[in-house]
């Protein structure tokens, strides 16, 4: 409860109400039961599915439980933007369930001041959950954290960096392919941004095209808060792969350790395998965030 995690408890006072989304959600056919998700995960298994009930199912009556994904206090993460009124510790949530014909999902950030939040009296024991989740991708596997420092660049497309830089970026990758093969580093891969979840840095822009991330209260530019991400490591990417996730024997891609709890350790999975990014306003902490996944 006092750690910065993917998934496992948040720092949740008791008094105060758990976060509920209240709007219409998509029906599903089968779902997934949180406890016999846990259950498989630990014996390397699949859960079985179960039929969606027809009466009762949960959404329909419009409040469901949202999903912690995660919480990050700046003690932690010394880059960790300030919330309102300098908040330390900010809390991701997401609707387990679909919204709308496009599959659209609502996503929650509770800021909070981490001293003021820990003296509370008593603490939300568990939180709560939906009895089905419509995939097991939906329950985040509880994950501690170790967070790394590194230097990061611009994402290199059209507009982010002066054309003439990208002319440069784009010899040096055809230089690096010549040189070395599949192992080679490629600027986009391996030096400008890394996989998996990331505070601060640069947005990656792999499935839409660099955008420009406006405040909708106030049109002020958005800053890049964090960023969400199922898999941890990727051929594309290797040289960020931990050396403790690596066969010391082999080299380049081929060292990589496969499986899940390397790769996507905390089981999550945005949109289709995508970024998602959550931009707030710098000019005032408080306005809307934007999430967009790239
Ligand atoms: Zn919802
Ligand atoms: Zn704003």
């Amino acid at each position: 409860m006092r750690d910065s995690h993917i998934g496992g408890p948040m720092l949740w006072p008791g008094d105060e109400p758990w976060p509920l989304c209240r709007e219409p959600h998509r029906r599903e056919d089968e779902g997934y039961a949180p406890d016999e998700i846990r259950t498989s995960r630990a014996a390397g298994t699949w859960p079985k599915s179960r039929p969606w009930p027809d009466a009762g199912a949960p959404g329909q009556d419009g409040s469901v439980p949202m999903m912690g994904l995660a919480q990050l206090f700046r003690r932690d993460i010394p880059a960790l933007a300030s919330g309102p009124d300098g908040a330390d510790l900010v809390q991701i949530f997401r609707c387990p369930f679909i919204h709308g014909p496009y599959g659209e999902r609502r996503y929650l950030l509770r800021w909070r001041h981490s001293r003021e939040a820990e003296r509370a009296e008593r603490f939300l024991a568990k939180a709560p959950e939906v009895p089905l989740l419509r995939g097991e991708d939906e329950l985040p596997e509880p994950c501690v954290l170790h967070p790394e420092e590194v230097d990061t660049y611009p994402w290199a497309e059209d507009g982010t960096l002066p054309a003439s830089l990208i002319e440069r970026i784009d010899a040096w990758d055809d230089a690096q392919t010549a040189e070395r093969g599949c192992d080679a580093a490629s600027y986009q891969g391996d030096l400008s941004i890394p996989p998996g979840w990331r505070v601060g840095g640069y947005p990656s822009w792999a499935s839409t095209g660099p955008m420009a991330i406006g405040c909708e209260a106030c049109a002020t530019p958005m800053r890049l808060l964090l960023t969400a991400e199922g898999y941890e490591m990727d051929a594309d990417s290797h040289s960020w792969a931990p050396l403790e996730d690596r066969d010391q024997l082999l080299q380049g891609k081929a060292s990589m350790r496969g499986g899940p709890a390397v790769a996507q350790p905390t089981r999550l999975r945005f949109g289709r395998d995508r970024d998602l990014h959550v931009f707030t306003c710098p000019s005032n902490p408080g306005h809307p965030p934007r999430w967009v996944l790239a």
